[in-house]
């Protein structure tokens, strides 16, 4: 996979929808500026963001192959310290239903991985107080000793910053008790971070739907670390709730500049890491009081001409909004559509020019959603999973086979690839033995729903056979 490259040149005066600028921002030879992203957002067609978007991820990726990767989601405890309004996935240390799974447990689950051609674990937990760093360290000694080949992806930001509030390690700084943390982990057996916990960085909002939660500063500061650690790491973000369009640019924007920074310093003779991916999904509402929000458009006088979502009243660009700006900023959620989700996503394609993958969030949109999402800027479907504990406790969800994925991908008008963690190929799937093209009977092969959990239901984890999902949820973290 290629290096970021440099960084292309602004040109703030053009107009965002000239569509010579856009081919421009298209072929990697312009930046778009924040505000020419949110002009665009607002005012181009969805079509016209698709063509452009999917030019640019053409002029990445090539015009062949879309990928997917065969990993596996393990969380390995739903006891957290946090009480995100958006989350489902959370218990505390005494309610009937917390759990933290045993050592031996995770292995058992790593070996069915392996034993299907997986490569990676995805690994996050909730925000648990009662296990110390030994834990962590003999967990991850323990899945490199019996599992050396499969790559572990664990630990998003906010869990590093409640490692540095639990274990208290030296440093004058967060960025040096962070690193002590981190150094330990990854002699242990750490390979990468998820992305996870990114949600909307901008304060206004993030202190409104991420109670306990660390700050935008800190879950950057992380990703950095492990960044100077050689370490690749990803991007997300939660949209569709109450936030405003300025902030999903300003997330994407610090994701940006945070890039621009890993990719200078990657001139250094040490091993610089960098974001491989970034990922954006809507928010899923059920059994999470953020759900119980009412929503836009519902009240009197909010369809009215002239009015504004709260949301929008209070973002800006710079992250900086005033809650105060509107009287009801958080007790409004706008919920993303099809339309609303490719529009972002495709922004995000046009506008992160110095990330390479942009992943569909199939997961929760639905597979065809997924399949159209490879057309508006995606290059990859995101990871064959075995289990699934998250998303499905805040909404439906889907899941699908690995030959459904594939048929999905080359329906799209591509050739499916299995990647690994650095998005290298490991398997292209042209030929008459891909797992698509061996099915012969397609009903076995249906898209299921995952139903959502109820709070007073146990809860379970869902055993599948092969599914596929990205990592996407309304995130533990
Ligand atoms: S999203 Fe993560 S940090 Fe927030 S409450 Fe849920 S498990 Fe805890």
């Amino acid at each position: 996979m290629p290096r970021p490259t440099v960084t292309p040149p602004e040109a703030p005066h053009a107009d965002p929808l000239d569509l010579g600028f856009l081919a421009s921002v298209a072929e990697g030879a312009a930046r778009l500026t924040p505000e020419q992203a949110l002009d665009l957002f607002r005012r181009a067609p969805l079509t016209t963001l698709g063509r452009y978007a999917d030019a640019r991820c053409r002029t990445l990726h090539g015009d062949s192959i879309r990928t997917y990767i065969i990993d596996r989601n393990i969380n390995y405890t739903n006891i957290c310290n946090a009480r995100c309004t958006f989350c489902a996935f959370r218990r505390d240390g005494d309610e009937h239903d917390a759990y933290t799974l045993e050592p031996g447990q995770i292995h058992e689950k790593i070996a069915q991985l392996v034993a299907i051609g997986g490569t990676q674990i995805l690994m996050q937990g909730g925000m648990n107080p009662a296990l110390p760093l030994d834990w962590y360290i003999t967990l991850l000694r323990g899945i490199k000793e019996r599992f050396p080949k499969v790559h572990v992806h664990a630990f998003s930001p906010p869990e590093f910053i409640e490692f540095v509030h639990f274990f208290d390690p030296p440093g004058s700084t967060l960025e040096a008790k962070i690193r002590w943390v981190m150094v330990r982990l990854r002699d242990a057996g750490l390979d990468s971070l998820p992305g996870g916990g990114g949600e909307i960085f901008a304060s206004p909002v993030r202190r409104k739907i991420g109670l306990g939660k660390c700050d935008a500063e800190a879950w950057l500061t992380t990703m950095y670390v492990a960044h100077t650690l050689g370490m690749f790491t990803s991007a997300t973000m939660m949209f569709g709730h109450i936030e405003g369009h300025a902030d999903r640019i300003h997330h994407m924007r610090l994701v940006r500049e945070w890039q621009d920074r890993a990719i200078r310093e990657s001139s250094r003779p040490e091993p610089m890491g960098h974001y491989k991916a970034f990922i954006a999904w809507p928010f899923q509402r059920e059994n999470t009081p953020l759900g119980r929000v009412k929503d836009w458009g519902t009240q009197p006088g909010e369809l009215d001409e002239g009015a504004v979502f709260p949301g929008d009243a209070v973002a800006r660009l710079d992250g900086d909004g005033d809650p105060r700006s509107h009287a009801e900023f958080g007790r409004r959620v706008r919920r993303s559509g099809a339309t609303d989700y490719l529009r972002t996503q495709a922004l995000s394609r046009l506008f992160l020019d110095n990330i390479y993958s942009i992943g569909a969030s199939w997961v929760t949109m639905g597979p065809h959603i997924g399949q159209v999402a490879l057309n508006y800027g995606a290059n990859d479907m995101g990871s064959v999973m075995m289990e699934e504990n998250v998303v499905s406790a805040a909404g439906t969800t889907y899941c699908l086979s690995e030959p459904v994925l594939c048929r999905l991908i080359r329906e799209a008008g591509f050739i499916p690839g299995q990647r690994d963690n650095v998005y290298d190929l490991l398997r292209v799937h042209s030929g008459p033995n891909s797992p698509d093209r061996m099915v012969d009977d397609w009903s076995k092969h249906r898209a299921k729903r995952l139903h959502a959990q109820t709070l007073d239901s146990k809860p379970t984890s869902v055993q599948l056979t092969t599914q596929a999902g990205s990592a996407t949820s309304n995130s533990i973290l």
